[in-house]
């Protein structure tokens, strides 16, 4: 079975090199955006088995950009975990409200990041809703 393709939407460096040290520690192929714009353009060309969205990013944000995914039929099965430094209860219910699959809180929780990641790329894979 060919490798799993995550696709990071991240405007941070550090959080971004963390994360694909990651996923790429777990065996997977890590594409790259730098923001919600250039995400987009990632998801409809290359259509990955999963997308970590952060949040806060320029040009567009994660919201805004998985509103998209979510309404585009091309995309909307793709799975979205949100990267959120946003601790307060109003961000993630509006990353959810926004479509987003679940998300992950920064800092990063390695053990919990390594087992929602494979969960979610396995529910995708069998072809399941997250
Ligand atoms: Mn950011």
């Amino acid at each position: 079975m060919s490798k799993p393709r995550v696709l990071i939407v991240e405007d941070n460096v550090d959080n971004f090199e963390l994360v694909r040290f990651l996923l790429e520690r777990a065996g997977y192929e890590v594409l790259s955006a730098a923001n919600g714009l250039e995400g987009l353009d990632a998801a409809r060309r290359e259509h990955p088995d999963l997308i970590l969205m952060d949040l806060s990013m320029p040009e567009m944000d994660g919201w805004n950009a998985t509103t998209h995914l979510k309404a585009d039929e091309e995309t909307r099965t793709i799975p979205v975990l949100a990267l959120t430094a946003h601790t307060l209860p109003g961000d993630r219910k509006r990353a959810i409200d926004a479509g987003c699959d679940g998300y992950i809180s920064k800092p990063i929780n390695v053990a919990s990041f390594d087992k929602l990641v494979a969960t979610l790329l396995r529910q995708a894979r069998a072809g399941l809703r997250p």
